[in-house]
C-alpha cells in the first residue's frame, strides 16, 4: 500500500505514532482524515496538505497493478456487502524503512468505510534478496481466490488467517473459477 496511508513513528523510532484514520465514501473518496494522517505525511515530507486529498478516490494513490491493491479492494467490496470489519496485519516499506501495519476496516453505513492503520513496528530496511513473487488466481465475476485450500473470497481468506500478507509481492491473474455462480448468473 502507498506510503500515504501507511504510518510511521518519527524517524528515531521513539515513543507512539497516532493511528492513521481515514474515512472513504461509497466511491472510495476521502470524505476525513485525522490528525495522524497528518503527522505521518509531515514526517514523510508529503508536499501535499491533507486538504490536498479530500474528495479525492483513495486508489488512485496506489499502484492498481500491485496484487496487495487489488486484495485490498475487493476487501474493501466485501467489508460493505457484509457489513462485518476486517483486520489485518500487512507489510508497508519505504526504502529506507520497514514497517508492519496493523489496518481495521469498518463499514460506516451508506457504503462509508473507515480506515485506521497504527503500527506494530517499524526499523531500518535490511538489503536482503527480494521474496519471490507469490502467484494468485483471482475469480474475475466474484472475486474468490484461489488457495491451496480451495477457492475463498479475500476476506474469508483474511478472516480465517488463510492468508498473509507478507513481504513477497503477489501478483493476481485474473480468470474464472470453474465453480463460480456468479460467472454462470451473468452467462459467462
Ligand atoms: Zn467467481
Amino acid at each position: 500500500m502507498a506510503d500515504i496511508i501507511g504510518i510511521s513513528s518519527s524517524d528515531n523510532g521513539d515513543g507512539e505514532s497516532p493511528p492513521v484514520v481515514y474515512r472513504v465514501d461509497g466511491q472510495d473518496r476521502i470524505q476525513f482524515v485525522n490528525e495522524g494522517w497528518r503527522v505521518f505525511a509531515a514526517e514523510n515530507d508529503d508536499q501535499h496538505s491533507a486538504e490536498d486529498y479530500i474528495g479525492k478516490n483513495i486508489w488512485a494513490f496506489m499502484d492498481a497493478a500491485d496484487g496487495a491493491v487489488v486484495l485490498h479492494r475487493h476487501l474493501a467490496q466485501e467489508v460493505r456487502a457484509t457489513g462485518r470489519a476486517v483486520f489485518l496485519r500487512f507489510p508497508c516499506d519505504s526504502i529506507e524503512i520497514e514497517r508492519d501495519l496493523e489496518m481495521s476496516i469498518l463499514d460506516a453505513g451508506n457504503d462509508d468505510l473507515v480506515y485506521c492503520t497504527r503500527q506494530l513496528d517499524v526499523r531500518a530496511r535490511v538489503s536482503v534478496e527480494a521474496p519471490a513473487p507469490k502467484p494468485f488466481n483471482l475469480c474475475r465475476s466474484c472475486g474468490k481466490l484461489e488457495t491451496p485450500a480451495g477457492w475463498f473470497s479475500v476476506f474469508d481468506l483474511i478472516t480465517r488467517a488463510l492468508i498473509t500478507m507478507d513481504r513477497a509481492p503477489m501478483t493476481i491473474a485474473e480468470t474464472t473459477y470453474p465453480g463460480c455462480s456468479a460467472a454462470s448468473r451473468v452467462g459467462e
